[in-house]
């Protein structure tokens, strides 16, 4: 048997958590966020799972190229636009949709000379003071655009909030306000935070990611209570069923001590696969349905937990590390992170992703 650490991608769940977005804002075209290999779950099988999305969102021109080659027509924007000016013609050849965040970018469009006009989101920075140009510049780099030959039809204006996972947090209002100044009817605001709980900040071009996943992007809370269904289900199995006297460390650091007698499981899954490092003693994992504790520090390939619930446990019994039956935002909140950053860092050239339906 060879190792067995599999990521289960539920397609339907995709759909549905997107049908959930079309729910909340009924008459708002979709992006679809699925930049960073679809949020670790597979570009291109998130691109086929949604393809009912009106658009798909990606962070830079490989990941727009690859959904090219593999057929899809969808119009594609570049989150971040190009990050060189060679990339324009290329842009114009695969009809790719760019953000403009920064002067050089209107420069570098202004002196291309393409085969054929881009369409351009152009980003407002409303606040968040990362990516995107101040309000009082944007009637400017507007008209500019609106000159400019290498630009095809109504120019969207985008921002983004930095704030909106947290319901409470009056920055969101504000960032808002200094949008719909300069704002036009073509515009997109909304990721899923917005989306799930910002209603005044559903309109025009909704900008989903992480919902679409299944998970939340709240600073509490888990993705079933906004009524959605995890995409992905980390999976492996028991190798190792030891016992150690009281008092004997398991792991790096010997850091843990079996507080008594007690059985020891090892299961085959570690930060060499992305399982987190930094998830703490006491991290739930899921053992033949039911939760253990991991206990001691996760290695390369490996953890082990507490099996004092599970005495009965065996090799071969199936894991789950996160997904049906435990949210990725329990794991994420015991290693200090979110969910996105674990799902992002499942590791393709080690995990086997496959495709599952519904139930099981
Ligand atoms: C990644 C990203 C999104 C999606 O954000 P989620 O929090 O995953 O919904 C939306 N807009 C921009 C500009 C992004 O970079």
């Amino acid at each position: 048997m060879s190792r067995t650490v599999i990521a289960e991608i539920n397609p339907a769940a995709l759909q549905h958590n997107l049908n959930r977005a079309r729910e909340l804002a009924p008459n708002c075209p979709v992006a679809a966020v699925i930049k960073a290999d679809g949020y670790g779950h597979g570009l291109v099988r998130v691109a086929r799972a949604l393809s009912e999305a009106d658009a798909y969102a990606v962070a830079c021109i490989e990941e727009a190229l690859q959904l090219r080659e593999a057929g899809f027509s969808h119009p594609v924007i570049l989150l971040e636009g190009f990050f060189d000016t060679a990339e324009l013609e290329s842009l114009a050849r695969y009809s790719l949709i760019t953000v403009i965040h920064h002067e050089w970018q209107l420069k570098a469009l202004e002196q291309a000379k393409l085969a054929a006009p881009l369409q351009v989101w152009l980003k407002v920075d409303s606040g968040m003071h990362r990516l995107g140009f101040p309000p009082e510049q944007i009637p400017a780099a507007r008209q500019r655009l609106a000159a400019c030959n290498s630009v095809a039809g109504p120019v969207i204006l985008m921002t983004h909030l930095a704030n909106a996972d947290d319901r409470e947090d009056p920055a969101t209002v504000r960032q808002l306000a200094r949008f719909d100044a300069v704002a036009s009817d073509d515009r997109s605001i909304a990721n899923s935070a917005a989306i799930l709980g910002w209603p005044q900040a559903r309109r025009g071009w909704l900008r989903p990611g992480i919902m679409l996943y299944g998970a939340s992007p709240f600073v509490t809370g888990s993705g079933e209570s906004c009524q959605l269904q995890p995409v992905m289900t980390l999976r492996s199995t028991l190798i190792a069923v030891n016992h150690h006297q009281r008092g004997a460390p398991v792991g790096y650091g010997g850091s843990w001590r079996c507080p008594e007698d007690m059985p020891v499981g090892v299961v085959a899954i570690g930060y060499g696969d992305g399982y987190p490092r930094h998830a703490r003693p006491g991290t739930p994992v899921l053992l033949n349905g039911k939760r253990v504790p991991l206990i001691g520090r996760v290695s390369m390939d490996m953890i082990t937990v507490d099996l004092r619930s599970q005495p009965q446990a065996g090799i071969g019994d199936p894991v789950v590390l996160w997904g049906r039956g435990l949210p990725v935002e329990t794991v994420a909140e015991h290693a200090g992170t979110i969910a996105y950053e674990l799902l992002c860092a499942v590791a393709r050239k080690r995990v086997r992703h496959i495709e599952t339906q519904g139930e099981k």
